[in-house]
């Protein structure tokens, strides 16, 4: 694709980024087959290719972001589908970011859009009050309907339980059992830990059977992806990350940095991108996401230890966009289900979004409705005992209408090999 861009323009390395992307796009569309929101809407500008258009328009002319600019940027999940379709290796993730920032920085939304937008950067990536949030929403969940506007979204999310806090969160040390083999960091999170502790716990318990010791570091929390994919900045999350991990590396070491939730990992394995530019924390970043792993591919490396599931269960993998098209570990995590002695069914059209998407089904709820009711009813034709996926956001948007359990591949790992059963299956 040509572009336009001054020698001015190109001095700034976010442009000269987007001048690269925008060039090695041919525009042949192959992407737009396999975007959801473009299979859902058929609107070209509701495509990737769509979007690159309006993004380089908005770009080369140095403008303000449109009110059709917001719709449509708005609309997409950043699930990065195109990305894994482009034959031409478009950066699109790179791209829609730069754009998302722009939409931030110069599109003045109405003000309850605003208000939400700032809410959710606000509390999402803070537990402590996140927790309390949900829990002084529950009373009100019953009558969620009621709410006015995007409220009514919100109120209906929260969950009628809410488990309590983890002691496996706190910073401290799980020793390996037997002679360790590894030495890990674990990104504890944000949102997860509050709506579904037992997938740390299971990591932990996980890890640790295999000859593995596993830091919780002091000072690491959230990895700033949520607050990011709003278009917001969130290189603070990403620092203290960065300087809690990089002083276990440069006292203790470390031989990976453990993620459990897909969409966390492929931010995480971003930052060296994030920070390039920063003098103080390029290498480090740099060093941070050479390091970091989806803990499916540390377990792939390890081997299972004696698996013994009791019978092969039906099981549905349900791939995360961020794990297939984030990530590219599309096989890895059904392959370790499958040597756990699982049943492990492909789900039709896995390669579409469930309509999580971080914040998305809270900003865009009728996609991310129709989105889900599709994943449902390709799920249903296999008729599994059991949905299991890699990413908390995913595992949410599931439960939210799946008339089977829904948990995270490592629970089932951890039940396979000597854990207990997982809390979903048991209050199933
Ligand atoms: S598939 Fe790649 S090259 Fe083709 S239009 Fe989409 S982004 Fe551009
Ligand atoms: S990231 Fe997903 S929703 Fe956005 S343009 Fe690409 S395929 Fe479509």
């Amino acid at each position: 694709m040509q572009t336009r861009f001054t020698e001015a323009q190109l001095a700034d390395p976010d442009l000269q980024e987007a001048n690269q992307i925008l060039r090695a796009c041919v525009h042949c569309g192959f992407c737009t087959a396999t975007c959801p929101t473009y299979v859902l809407l058929g609107d070209e500008l509701d495509g990737p290719r769509g979007r690159i258009y309006l993004i380089k328009d908005m770009l080369e002319n140095d403008r303000p972001a449109s009110a059709q600019v917001a719709k449509h940027i708005d609309r997409c999940l950043s699930c990065l589908s195109c990305m894994t379709t482009c034959p031409s290796g478009v950066n699109y993730m790179h791209l829609v970011d730069q754009a998302r920032r722009r939409i931030e920085t110069s599109f003045h939304r109405p003000l309850p859009e605003r208000a939400l937008r700032a809410l959710l950067a606000w509390i999402l990536p803070r537990p402590g009050w996140f927790r309390l949030a949900l829990l002084a929403a529950r009373p009100f969940r019953r009558f969620a309907r009621l709410f006015p506007g995007r409220l009514a979204t919100l109120v209906s999310f929260t969950p009628f339980s809410l488990p309590g806090p983890s002691a496996g969160d706190r910073p401290g040390v799980v020793a390996a059992e037997g002679r360790p083999v590894k030495r890990v960091a674990l990104l504890r999170g944000c949102a997860q830990t509050v709506l579904a502790p037992e997938i740390n716990e299971a990591t932990l318990r996980l890890l640790s059977r295999h000859g593995v010791e596993v830091v919780v570091s002091a000072g690491a929390g959230c990895c700033g992806a949520l607050t990011h994919h709003m278009g917001r900045d969130a290189l603070s999350f990403v620092r203290a990350n960065i300087d809690a991990w990089t002083r276990e590396i440069e006292t203790r070491g470390l031989d990976a940095i453990v993620i459990n939730a897909s969409g966390c990992g492929t931010h995480v394995k971003d930052y060296g991108y994030l920070l390039r530019e920063d003098p103080h924390y390029a290498a480090k970043a740099a060093r941070i996401s050479a390091l970091t792993r989806d803990v499916s591919e540390i377990m792939a490396e390890l081997g299972l230890k004696r698996p013994m599931t009791p019978e092969p269960i039906r099981v549905a993998y349900h791939s995360a966009c961020s794990m297939q098209h984030g990530q590219r570990l599309g096989t890895v995590p059904k392959t370790l289900l499958m040597a756990a002695g699982f049943n492990v069914l492909d789900v039709p059209e896995g390669h579409l979004c469930c309509g999580s998407a971080g914040t998305y089904n809270l900003l865009q709820p009728e996609i991310a409705e129709e989105l889900k009711a599709r994943k449902l009813a390709n799920i249903a034709k296999l008729d599994p005992a059991i949905i299991a996926t890699g990413n908390i956001g995913c595992i949410t948007q599931l439960a939210r209408g799946a008339r089977v359990p829904v948990v995270h591949t490592v629970e089932l790992l951890d039940w396979a090999t000597g854990g207990p059963r997982p809390r979903a299956l048991v209050q199933g």
